[in-house]
Order: structure tokens, then sequence, then C-alpha cells
């Protein structure tokens, strides 16, 4: 039996397939969504789910959530977001300081997927080992394997990493359109916002392109209206109300009423909202319109339309072109969020699943795939950047293109670049710069091989990325045969934000980068032309026109000043030059080789 996990930011659920149908499995409490919050008591057992959510008032500082911003290595968030302490040095993994133990975020992740995996035990009956787990698109290497690494620590296989939005068109039954059809999956939850463009090809789902934001989510708007209610308390002197609100278990409960008013207004055109606490030991009730959190929401959202856009734009389409777009994330109940999807993609969106549950289904669905409960579809993801290694002159060499399907295998023939190295290294990267250290390093390894001369050790490099998107590097000197595999480490520190920095630093640098690399490939071919002219000119110089003898050699002085200038276009321009205008010298060159040939062959005749 395998389960579906969509194992969310802000809420967990765990699914089964079950006699043709997916069931999402309640709690001894009744309840489907988990909220992904774990609490550690001083004393006695770690609580998880909503007993941990309202000990968050209380004990702030011992309550996790959102643990899955961190998950493989994430660092970046500003100090003083969370409630709970964070550490960690860019470059280390994050923990999280509990009293005096330190924890990791797979580790809370554990605590979330334990609880699930008990869950659906109790519901079942038997026990559980096995499950689908859902991830953001644009999840990294190090994140994906921090997933699979928290599904173990709960003793669960994850058989398989799907990615969210696939997970949704699935639960959506995307796949029953007709071939070619595209769709959008608009996914804002509670603290991340996804846009995913997807395409049906003969049954099979490709990630067309991803955009999104991960600091945009419903938390935005409960934040707005928490504002909203503090400055209608009554306390009018914004320090004090500043000072009031410093107070975690103020906030919290500030918060708690803001987001019961958010949920209820989604139905409601208007609800009371009761503040105990603000002003004393007095209460005091609003009446919060629809309109008004609207007010308050509009400018949060409309953050997504860029969003949007983008994605559109990278998959090369028009809003007209899409067949339809499905709505995932609790914030989508909003009727406001409705209307702008509509407004932005001039079409209503399609709402028939529950949108809180749609990754979960889709997660259960993959499961019964993969279990042979229900007929196969096969679901394709891609690669969210680039992958390759480091090459002569620093270079990035890519080798799994970004957007590239998985599972995928691949390989290259990589040369030494200098005579009588005893060895390669292999520096493994992600990113779509094209100076290698402008890339995430994923790991590095050494390849030995024999001493040879310059370009003629070969060394095959392969890259394989299984379906659940964990990649495999193999090295093998194809002279000797030996090899190395290796499995990229987890332990890479890159955040969310970098993966979408890296696409933006990309656009920002491209034309510098470009050059960077037209001048290093100029460089290397400079490097290695100029001592051969040299060598050319000494054997069959004396054949030459002083003409020929004086462009040449004012052609490599061109060369020599426009490597030392740094200038990309201009040595370019003039490597081609020498290039031309030793096309005589190497006429000549086999000419004198094809003499010395003849005359030895003369020599055996005779
Ligand atoms: P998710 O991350 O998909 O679980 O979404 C959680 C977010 O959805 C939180 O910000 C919730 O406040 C929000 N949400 C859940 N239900 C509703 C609702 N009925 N109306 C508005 N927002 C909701």
């Amino acid at each position: 039996m395998i389960v579906g996990i969509d194992l969310g930011t802000t809420n967990s659920l765990v699914g089964v397939y079950d006699s043709g149908f997916v069931t999402l499995i309640a709690d001894e409490a009744g309840e489907r969504l988990t909220p992904s919050v774990v609490h550690y008591p001083a004393e006695g057992e770690v609580l998880v789910g909503r007993t941990a959510v309202r000990m968050r008032t209380l004990a702030p500082k011992r309550t996790v959530y959102s643990a899955k911003r961190f998950i493989g290595g994430r660092v970046g968030e500003e100090e003083g977001r969370f409630d709970y302490p964070v550490v960690g040095q860019p470059g280390n993994p994050v923990r999280f300081r509990i009293g005096d133990v330190m924890v990791s975020p797979e580790e809370v992740s554990a605590q979330v997927l334990r609880k699930l995996k008990m869950d659906a035990e109790r519901a079942l009956g038997r026990p559980v080992e096995k499950a689908v787990v859902t991830v953001p698109a644009y999840f990294n290497d190090a994140q994906r394997n921090a997933t699979k690494k928290a599904g173990e620590l709960a003793g669960l296989e994850v058989v398989r990493i799907l990615n969210e939005p696939t997970a949704a068109a699935l639960a959506y039954g995307l796949d029953r359109l007709q071939d070619r059809a595209r769709v959008a999956v608009y996914d804002l939850g509670g603290g991340t916002f996804d846009i995913s463009i997807l395409e049906l090809n003969q049954g099979v789902f490709q990630v067309l392109a991803t955009n999104g934001d991960t600091r945009l989510g419903g938390d935005d708007i409960d934040a707005a209206l928490v504002e909203y209610l503090a400055e209608q308390s009554g306390v009018t002197a914004r320090e004090e109300r500043e000072r009031r609100l410093a107070d975690p278990s103020v906030r919290a409960r500030l918060r708690e009423a803001a987001v019961d008013a958010k949920h209820r207004l989604s139905e409601a055109e208007q609800v009371d909202v009761s503040l105990p606490f603000l002003e004393g030991s007095q209460s005091q009730v609003f009446v919060i319109t629809r309109e008004l959190l609207e007010k308050l929401a509009r400018p949060i959202l409309e953050r997504t339309r860029i969003r949007c856009a983008r994605a559109l734009a990278d998959a090369g389409l028009r809003a007209d072109e899409l067949q339809e777009v499905v709505l995932v994330g609790g914030s989508t109940r909003m009727p406001v969020v409705r209307a702008l999807v509509a407004e932005m993609f001039g079409r209503t969106p399609n709402t028939t699943q529950n949108p809180d549950e749609a990754v979960a289904n889709g997660a259960t669905l993959q499961a019964a795939i993969l279990d042979g409960a229900l007929r196969e579809v096969v679901l394709l993801d891609v690669t969210p950047l680039s992958l390759g290694i480091e090459t002569f002159g620093g270079l990035m060499n890519v080798i799994v293109p970004r957007n590239t399907t998985i599972p995928f295998k691949a390989g290259e023939m990589f040369t030494n670049a200098v005579a009588g190295q005893r060895s390669m290294l292999i520096r493994v990267l992600q990113g779509e710069r094209e100076k290698a250290d402008d890339n995430w390093e994923l790991g590095r390894f050494e390849i030995p091989f024999e001493p040879l001369p310059k370009g003629q050790a070969r060394v095959g490099v392969q890259f394989e990325i299984d379906a659940n998107g964990i990649l495999k590097v193999l090295a093998r000197d194809m002279n000797t045969g030996s090899e190395k595999v290796v499995e990229m480490a987890s332990a890479v520190d890159v955040s969310d934000e970098a993966v979408e920095k890296m696409l933006e630093d990309s656009l920002e640098h491209a034309f510098e980068d470009m050059n960077a690399r037209i001048y290093t490939e100029a460089r290397l071919k400079a490097e290695e032309m100029l001592p051969s002219v040299e060598k050319a000119l000494a054997l069959v110089g004396d054949r030459l026109s002083a003409e020929n003898i004086h462009a040449i050699r004012s052609a490599m002085e061109d060369v020599r000043v426009a490597m030392h200038s740094n200038a990309a276009q201009q040595l370019k321009k003039a490597a081609a030059i020498l290039d031309d205008c030793t096309q005589v010298l190497a006429t000549l060159l086999v000419e004198s080789a094809m003499d010395a040939v003849s005359q030895n062959a003369g020599g055996v005749g005779q």
C-alpha cells in the first residue's frame, strides 16, 4: 500500500486509493488538514498538528512552523521573521534551537510525516511503509533529497517525489484533455505562490514553465488584517501599538482572530471579530466586511500578476492559448483571488476540486498508479535549472539543460587540458550562468587517469537523474575503464529564492556572461594558436613572402593585445584574422610534411 502525501508549508495531508476512489484520511479529531507545525515541549511528548498550533501562542519559541522553507539547506530568511530561533550561516545547514537542543528542518518534517503515517495506519488498520510525497516544481536536488530523508526518518520509503502542479493537474483530471492541451496551475497557499504551465503530451504532463514568489500568500493578507485591526483597537499611539504587538502571544492571538475572519469572509459578506486582549481586559467587537478585506488583499494579490505573465512568456504562450486554469492552495478560496485569476487569464478558473486537497489527491492517484491499482499515466517532471560540469577556462558546460524532462540520462566526453595530468576534477554545477563560479557547486570528485599528452585522455561523464530528481554523476576513464559514480550530496545550501535569483541573474548578466564565454573560448584558442604559429614560422617561415610574415606577425600582436585588454569581440576577431592569414602557413606545413614522407619513401625504395 502506497499513500500519497502533500507535505505543505502550512498544512499537510495524506490519502489512500481504495476501490476506485481517493480517500483523504482524517485524524483522531476528524480533521483532514494537519497543520505542518511541531511543538517541542521542555518535557514530554512532541506535539504535531493542531495541538502544536495551540501551543504556538503559549510557547512560540518551542513551536516550529514553515519548516519546509528551510528544508535542504535553505538560508537567507531574515532574522526575526519566525518566532522560533533559526540558526545557520550561509553554507551551513539550518537548525532550529529549541531550548538546548538543535533540530533540523528534516526532523521537523519527519514529525509531520510520522503523524500522517500513524493516522493512515490507524484508519487502514495495517502498516504503511511507502509514500509518494509532493514538492514544489522549483525544488532542487538538495531539497528533494532532504524531503526523501524526512520520509526515511519517519519510517517511510518515499517511492516518488512528485511536483505539486503535476499532482494538482492529475487531481483535476486534466490528463483527459485533448492532446497538446496547455493548462495553468495557480497555487496560492499560506506562504508561497506558484504558477506552473503544463502541457499534456500523449497522456503525459510536461512542465513548460514555472514561476512564483516564495514570500507571498495568505500570511501576508493575515498580516495586513492584523495591522488594520491593531490600528482600530483604540490604542492610538503607534509606538504603544507596536510594543503590544511585539509580545508574540498577543500577536499570535490577534493573528488567529484575523485568519478566522478572513476564512469566514470567503463565504459571508461581513463578519464580527472580537478582540479581547489589546486594550486591557476590555473586549472589543469589530465588523469587517469582505470589501474591506479585499481592499487590503488586492495589492498583495496583484503581485501574482507579473509572475503569471512571466510564466506564460517563458512557455511562449498567450493566456488565450490555455485550455484550463486550475486553482490550488487555501487562499484561492477567496472570491477576490478567483476574480483576479479570471481577469488575468481571461477565463473562469476551474474550481471543481477542493483547492486545499488537490495536491494530496494527485499524490494519491500517483501512488495508486505506482501500486498498479490505477491505469498507467506517466508523469514527467523537468529540471528547474541546468546541470553540468566545469570545463576549460572555468566555463560551465551544460550536460542537462534547464527544463529537461526527467528521468534523464546524458553524457559527454572530456579530455585533459594539460599534458601529464594525472586526474580530472569533476565539479558538478547547477545554474544558468556561463562562468562556472557563478553557478552552484553540487559536489566535486576526482577521477584519476594515466598521464598522457594534452588532449589525449578521454573521460566520459554521464549525468543520470531518476524519477525523483536525484542526480547521479558517473565519470569513466575510457582508456582504462576505471570509473567513479557519485550521488550528489544533499548538503548544498541553496534557497528557493536563490533558484529564482539565479534565473533573474542569468537574464540580467546575459550580455556580460556571453562576453565572458566568447572571451574565454577565444583566449583558449589563441593560447593554443600563438605557440603553434611560432613553431610553424620557425619550420617553414623561410618559404613565406616578407609581406605574409608581416601580416602574420601583426595579427599575432593584435591577438596578444586583445588578450591583455580582456576584449572579447576584439579577441575573437583578431583570432579569426590570425586563423585566416595562417592558412598559407598551414598549407606549407602540410606540404613540408608530405615532402618528408615522400623523401623517406624514396629512401626506402632506393
Ligand atoms: P495552503 O498552504 O494551501 O494550506 O493554504 C493555506 C492558506 O489558505 C492560509 O493562508 C489560509 O488562511 C488560507 N485559507 C484556507 N481556507 C481559506 C478560506 N476559506 N478563505 C480564505 N483563505 C483560506
